[in-house]
């Protein structure tokens, strides 16, 4: 989307101040903080419950926001623009339904009280090309973002989720579904309607001017009617899942696909292959979206020439994201080397059948038999892991075993200093037979810091004369490197592979778990250890099954962190605890016990990036932090 403010303000009827600055994005969240700004983000300061987002404006300023939303004039600086609205909520609905109307592609609309997120996730999968709302965005605010994004594809899945009434109509009037998909009518926040009847006449309102509604008769008997479709007819394969959900689900996807004249899936293989999106074996998991991490490899490789490799890092088991199923996705994506700390992660990999070249980093001492037994090659920092490797090489009458020698070229952990290269060179002559440098390398102290790049540019430039003395002292071609993730942006650093660790990872997890149970409770009642969550009004309060012993930071406790549950955040309230936590869900439509929470996600405000940020520390250590109890899945198509 692009529009100026002047449009804006006059599909909302507010007033624009200041310069007309061309919005590209929209901003509601000024948690977001990694996120950012980019140039054309609109901050819509939203009120809610607990904040404010009035109160972030300077904030949002400081990080490059040129265009507001608001429902008070503000201070402008040059460049800045804002459009005062009364109410900013509302502005965004008008202004959702004008881009709506733009809109030509075909809108499907989906509600229910449970299983909205899987069926448009899969819906979703098996039509790549259509737009999708993000996660579980599906409230009066989550809706207007969607819509907002829509750009030219054939065919839009919004999720429609309601807890009172009333609030449909302002949701049809925005969606416009050309198609209603209905999952399942359970009970979820009956509290606030008369009867079923009502809360069932409520979702329906979605459809009213919709030209055809697929629902499901064994989750929802009580709809008939022009243009609906009961997907009970839809016929599955014999063998598929006896879950119920499963198959509703199935069916629903089976009928809406047949409906819309797109290929039906192939259910035998198709779904089956997909790992559910609902884990009923593991509560909590950490899911790893391999296709995520391909892309990241994909997109630092357009960076790269073609004659650059890649020694992918995938030590602490691929920071926390777990080792053999990355590691052997990268295989198959073609980098050239792996690396990890100590021979027990090499070896792991050896047994679930990794082939390619893997450097141990670490190696101590004691593993050198058991690397030269599994074809692991060792980083080489100081002479005495030169002469017990070279030891170890030769008990196994090993000849011209590939090791990699590390200099020390500012970081001042491992490596060799400058005064060690002629020794060094002299005696890696003498051991010619017996041990090759495959490569040589350094490691950089501060890539990630743009203010110390004199610093980056020094150790660049004693790499290059360090490994040009020992290249030249061996008499033999030998491969470099040195930049890691951040270091890619030095040009002259790529040299012959480059070795990113974090950037491989980056929004590729997902931690998730489910609500065990939900109760609600009263102003001044206290939540937990300590009877440290008082809560100041009556209050909606889930306990999670994840506690500081799967590596839920206790820090994170007593409001620090939130969660996000139908895709809003819900704080901790009071401490963590050793298996379990609290999240305050007053504040959330629809939610019930076995729904999912998600701890840390690539959206925004959510992110690992945004966690370490709360404690204080790196992404890395927050992805490596999470303990092997958590089980982890993989996704991939
Ligand atoms: C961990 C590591 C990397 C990767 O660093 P990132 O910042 O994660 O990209 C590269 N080289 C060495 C020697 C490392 O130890």
């Amino acid at each position: 989307m692009e529009y100026k403010l002047s449009d804006i303000a006059s599909i909302c009827g507010g007033a624009l101040h200041g310069e007309d600055v061309t919005v590209t994005s929209v901003i509601t969240d000024s948690r977001a903080r990694a996120a950012c700004t980019d140039d054309g983000a609109l901050f819509v300061a939203m009120r809610g419950a607990h904040h404010d987002g009035h109160d972030f404006i300077v904030e949002m300023k400081s990080r490059g926001a040129r265009a507001f939303l608001t429902e008070h004039e503000i201070a402008l600086s040059e460049g800045c623009g804002v459009v005062v609205v009364d109410n900013a909520l509302e502005a965004l609905q008008l202004w959702a339904s004008h881009h709506r109307a733009t809109y030509t592609g075909a809108v499907v609309g989906i509600t229910g009280s449970g299983g909205k997120t899987v069926v448009k996730e899969r819906l979703a999968r098996l039509m790549p090309e259509a737009f999708r709302s993000p996660r579980s965005y599906n409230s009066q605010l989550g809706v207007a973002l969607s819509l907002l994004m829509l750009k030219d594809e054939k065919v839009a899945l919004i999720e429609a989720g309601i807890s009172k009434p009333g609030e449909m109509d302002r949701l049809e009037r925005m969606i416009r579904p050309d198609v209603v998909l209905v999952t399942s009518l359970g009970a979820a926040h009956q509290d606030n309607f008369a009867s079923m009847e009502e809360k069932t006449g409520e979702k329906l309102l979605l459809s009213r001017d919709a030209k055809r509604v697929i629902f499901h008769g064994a989750s929802a008997p009580q709809l008939r009617g022009h243009g609906f479709v009961d997907a009970t007819d839809y016929v599955l394969p014999d063998g598929f899942s006896t879950d119920f959900f499963d198959r509703v689900n199935a069916q629903l996807i089976g009928m809406f696909m047949h409906e819309m004249g797109l290929p039906v899936p192939d259910f035998a293989t198709d779904l089956e292959r997909m790992p559910s999106p609902v884990h009923r074996s593991h509560t909590t998991v950490l899911e790893v979206d391999l296709e995520a991490m391909a892309g990241n490899l994909a997109r630092l490789r357009s960076q790269l020439l073609p004659r650059t490799g890649v020694i992918a890092m995938v030590k602490a088991s691929g920071y926390g994201t777990g080792d053999v199923s990355v590691a052997r996705m990268l295989e198959a994506e073609g980098v050239d080397y792996l690396a990890v700390a100590f021979a027990d992660e090499g070896v792991r990999l050896r047994a679930g059948g990794v082939t390619l070249p893997i450097v141990v980093l670490n190696a101590d001492e004691d593993s050198f038999d058991v690397m030269v037994r599994h074809a692991l090659e060792p980083e080489i920092y100081n002479f005495r892991s030169l002469e017990g490797f070279a030891a170890s090489a030769e008990a196994a009458g090993a000849c011209r075993y590939p090791i990699h020698v590390k200099l020390d070229t500012g970081m001042h952990r491992l490596g060799f200093l400058g005064s060690d290269i002629d020794t060094l060179t002299r005696r890696l002559r003498e051991l010619g037979d017996r041990l090759r440098v495959a490569t040589v390398f350094s490691h950089m102290a501060a890539a990630d810091d743009p203010t110390q790049d004199d610093f980056t540019r020094m150790q660049i430039d004693l790499f290059e004369r360090m490994s040009g003395q020992l290249e030249a002292g061996l008499g033999y071609g030998v491969k470099r490197h040195l930049a890691n993730s951040a270091g890619v942006r030095f040009p002259e650093a790529r040299y012959d592979f480059v070795r990113p660790g974090i950037g491989l990872y980056v929004g590729t997890s997902t931690l998730k778990t489910k609500i065990v149970q939900i109760k609600r409770l009263q102003k001044g009642d206290a939540v937990g250890y300590g009877r440290e969550g008082r809560l100041s009004r009556d209050s909606v309060v889930a306990t999670i099954p994840v506690g500081y012993a799967d590596g839920l930071d206790r820090r994170l406790g007593c409001g620090n962190w939130s969660m996000l549950v139908c895709g809003h955040p819900a704080p901790t309230v009071g401490r963590i605890c050793m298996d379990s936590a609290m999240i305050d869900i007053t504040d959330i439509a629809e939610v019930s016990e076995g729904d999912e929470a998600v701890i840390f996600s690539p959206a925004r405000g959510n992110t690992p990036e945004d966690m370490a940020c709360v404690l204080g520390t790196i992404n890395y250590e927050v992805l490596t932090s999470l303990s092997q109890r958590v089980k982890r899945v993989y996704w991939k198509r």
